[in-house]
């Protein structure tokens, strides 16, 4: 291993192409090298310490240096490093894990596809969904519908079914046969004096308006985030989630949770579908699902699906080279187990979510503050370049990624989405790291407010 961060660094910079990065950046501004972690805390090679506030990316939920998940995964090494799970064979963690995800996640939610990222999850729904319709005698059920900010992956499918103009404008997507409507972001579409509960059902039907519009006998599923994430935390409102459900049902659609960021206790529940009382026919698991100690996702498939890929698929014609690595499932129990021993999911429920709203609350009269939002342990700071009447950023982003940069400085990591701060930590964070974190924010617009001013507010 080369010896000096500097050495890391130009290797890097030489040789390796990074995740939504632009290169070119990357050839004048050396990336951090991160080196270790402990609980919510990150040190990077030359020895800073920072506070990630987003948890790596929304998945460390577990924090970071557990040991005891280091030490399951040398153990499971040793006994059996991989085997596959096709043609009728299977290994202990795999098989112990499918149980205890039928039982953590909602009744009905009971059969598990492995996969090893979210991506693949999601575009095993996507295909699954088509498969169960053909099944159905029902080819012509072929349209996925997913929702405008929809992030669920980056394989040509799941940008498809996602939401992000900007990664449909490279390499020539969508593909045939998605469809996408606005969502449920009251912040930017709602009425001046709308109500969350009506504005719930007006986003709601935009969902029945595009299967209308589309014919229910073409629609084969729709896909949404309970909370979306990297669209910039968009939580729904009241109700919204449950009318999206009614509405797939009386037309016959197949209704899908992309639960990547919202389960295994970021909202104070095992699932959103848990959560908000919904009964989805898919539900996508990853992130939390091994606290990112290695890479990992599941498809849970609903009974009615389940019993047509069971009686009618004459096998299934899918399968990944490492989907239910037996040390990825040996990781991810050991990972839930410390998710129920220490009552992670109890303590962001009637703990952390309290101060976490509080905490972000008190930013809310800082000029350049739009909305503060959160359910959970998921939030957002949108900030705006006039309050009343609202004015956005234009162009958008700018300040954003501003902030977001002066928080690194000061040793916070948080994400910018568009103007919107993420926030997301460990659900190991304590109450003054959750202080800290909106403390540093607070400071960080406060000096740039002193130099950009705002338009016409208090
Ligand atoms: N769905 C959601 C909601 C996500 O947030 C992500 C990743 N950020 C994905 C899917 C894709 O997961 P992966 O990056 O593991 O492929």
């Amino acid at each position: 291993m080369p010896a000096t961060p500097s050495d890391l660094a130009r290797l890097d910079r030489d040789h390796h192409l990074h995740p939504f990065t632009d290169p070119k950046v990357l050839q004048e501004d050396a990336p951090i090298v991160m080196a270790g972690g402990k609980d919510s805390t990150l040190w990077d090679e030359d020895g800073k310490l920072y506070l990630d506030a987003l948890a790596g990316l929304w998945c460390v939920n577990v924090g970071y240096g557990r040991t005891e998940l280091a030490e399951v995964a040398a153990a499971q090494m040793e006994r059996l490093a991989y085997y596959n799970t096709f043609f009728k064979t299977t290994t202990a963690p795999t098989a112990a894990l499918a149980a205890k995800l039928a039982e953590l996640m909602p009744d009905g939610l009971d059969h598990v596809v492995f996969a090893n990222s979210g991506s693949e999850a999601l575009d095993t729904i996507v295909r699954f969904c088509r498969l169960f319709w053909e099944l159905k005698g029902q080819p012509d059920k072929k349209v996925m519908i997913g929702r405008e900010e929809g992030y669920h992956g980056s394989t040509l499918a799941t940008i498809s079914l996602g939401g992000t103009l900007a990664m449909q404008a490279q390499g020539g997507l969508p593909l045939a046969g998605f469809a996408h409507v606005d969502t449920a972001y009251q912040f930017r579409h709602g009425a001046p004096g709308e109500s969350a509960e009506a504005f719930a059902e007006r986003a709601a039907g935009w969902i029945e308006e595009k299967i209308l519009e589309l014919g229910a006998d073409t629609v084969a599923g729709v896909v949404v985030e309970p909370v979306q994430g990297a669209g910039g935390v968009i939580i729904p409102p009241p109700g919204y989630l449950a009318r999206v459900q009614e509405i797939c049902r009386r037309h016959d659609v197949l209704f899908a949770l992309d639960e990547v960021v919202s389960a295994f206790g970021r909202l104070g529940a095992w699932s959103a579908a848990e959560r908000f009382g919904l009964a989805p026919d898919f539900m996508a698991l990853a992130k939390g699902l091994s606290s990112g100690y290695q890479p990992i996702s599941a498809v849970m498939i609903g009974s009615r699906v389940a019993e047509t890929l069971i009686e009618k698929s004459g096998g299934l014609a899918h399968g990944f080279t490492y989907a239910g690595h037996p040390v990825a499932a040996a990781v991810a129990l050991a990972n839930l187990q410390i998710i129920e021993r220490e009552n992670l999911i109890g303590r962001v429920r009637d703990d952390l979510s309290d101060h976490f709203a509080a905490a972000l609350s008190r930013l809310a009269d800082q000029p350049m503050v739009g909305e503060v939002r959160s359910l959970g342990l998921i939030g957002a700071v949108e900030l705006v370049q006039q309050r009343d009447p609202k004015i956005l950023y234009d162009p958008e982003g700018l300040v954003g990624a501003v902030v977001r940069d002066q928080m690194q400085s000061r040793g916070v990591i948080v994400r910018a989405v568009r103007d919107a701060l993420v926030i997301a930590p460990p659900l190991v964070v304590t109450h003054r790291e959750i202080d800290r974190i909106a403390d540093t924010l607070r400071l960080v617009l406060d000096d740039i407010l002193e130099q950009i001013g705002v338009v016409g507010d208090d």
